[in-house]
């Protein structure tokens, strides 16, 4: 290994301790998206504290962040953090340990400050991904504009140097028709429950329509107040997802479609609610996770193939529509342990989660390294993500 490689990994050693009582702080205060005050506060105090030039309330967000280490004009590498929890369960994905394997990189790059070709290093605190599209908000606000390549990593059972991301809309629908007496008057009534029981019909016709990475699932929100009475409101949410942007956006045409023709068939009015927060498919840099994966084997971590069949989904996936960007998964919980699940929460401030955050730091910090000293490897990862979709 190279020297300046050894140099990140002591220093990534000599802060070990700190780092993981910070991640049990930020599991043992778990906060909402948006609402991550302390989190904020502890990881940017503890990057002050390693040199880093701190902004704070970036891109119009109060709980994003932006630390950086400068050394002269040339590339600009960004290591991101998370740092929500969930409702009720707390950090069941684990967000404690990307945000601090991410200062913890900043720690291991600031210790070879002295020694780093030019170029500039951001650690950007990126704020409700748990649904709140925090990255989405920093992209708009600019935060990415400069940035060159990104890198975040994300807990999970097994080391997958890339993992795909399904795209997702969030879809609304609201039925508008007129109520009347369901028994004396029902021809004087249109009926927006029928609608809503449409849609899901016609969505369900579509469905064996579709490719196989597309998932469409809606639950009713809004469904009538009594029985004698014909319902004048009725209203479905349906999440609709693929792993191609093209195809999300064909597959949403025709989502909407399907509560159209339930509103012409029942006569009633609708209303489409689109949310503002899509995420994005996550787009593939082959330059990027090579060079993460060589540091893994520097380091001796085992490498688990790619899995095409258990896929969430992310905001991480925006950010790699607008620059070339991976996140790579860490092994943080023992095999088999689901996501967003109570089990996952604890594991989360294991041993295990431990090594995972210590080695996840290191790994970021030496392949920023590569990017920053191997000018081949960034023009690479820029030129693959200009050509390649
Ligand atoms: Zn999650
Ligand atoms: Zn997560």
């Amino acid at each position: 290994m190279s020297a300046l490689k050894e140099q990140i990994a002591a220093a990534v050693n000599r802060v070990a301790d700190e780092l993981e009582s910070l991640s049990h702080r930020i599991h043992d205060n778990p906060e909402l998206g948006y609402q991550e005050f302390k989190a904020a506060g502890w990881l940017t105090e503890f990057l002050a504290g390693q040199g880093f030039k701190v902004e704070r309330g970036v891109g119009g967000v109060e709980t994003a962040f932006r630390a950086t280490i400068e050394t002269g004009d040339g590339p600009t590498i960004a290591i991101l953090c998370e740092y929500d929890a969930l409702p009720a369960i707390g950090h069941a994905c684990g967000h404690n340990v990307i945000a601090t394997a991410g200062v913890g990189a900043g720690a291991g790059l600031a210790a070879i400050r002295d020694q780093l070709p030019k170029g500039r290093i951001h650690v950007i605190g990126t704020p409700a991904e748990e649904g709140g599209g925090g990255k989405l908000r920093l992209i708009r606000g600019g935060v990415f504009r400069d940035v060159d390549a990104a890198m975040m990593v994300h807990g999970w059972d097994r080391w997958v140097p890339h993992q795909d991301l399904l795209g997702i809309v969030r879809l609304g629908f609201e039925f508008t028709g007129k109520a009347a007496h369901a028994a004396a008057d029902p021809w004087d009534g249109i009926n927006a429950v029928d609608a809503v029981i449409q849609t899901f019909n016609n969505v369900s016709m579509l469905r064996q329509q579709v490719r196989p990475d597309a998932r469409i699932h809606g639950i009713v929100t809004s469904g009538g107040a009594a029985p004698n009475i014909i319902p004048e409101f009725a209203a479905a949410t349906f999440y609709v997802r693929s792993a191609s942007l093209d195809y999300l956006g064909e597959l949403q045409k025709r989502v909407v479609a399907c509560a159209e023709g339930a509103a012409r068939a029942t006569g009633c009015s609708l209303k489409v609610v689109e949310s503002d927060t899509t995420y994005e498919p996550m787009r593939r840099n082959q330059a990027l996770a090579d060079a993460f994966r060589a540091n893994m084997q520097r380091l001796g971590l085992q490498e688990s193939p790619e899995m095409k069949d258990r896929l969430g989904s992310s905001d991480v996936g925006n950010v790699s529509q607008v620059l070339p960007t991976i996140q790579p998964y860490v092994r943080i919980a023992p095999e088999g342990t689901p996501w967003h699940s109570r089990a996952f929460a604890e594991a989360a401030v294991s041993p295990l989660a431990r090594e995972g955050m210590l080695a996840a730091a290191k790994v970021m910090a030496m392949t920023t390294l590569d990017l920053l000293t191997e000018p081949g490897l960034l023009t690479r990862a820029q030129q693959e993500f200009r050509t390649i979709r």
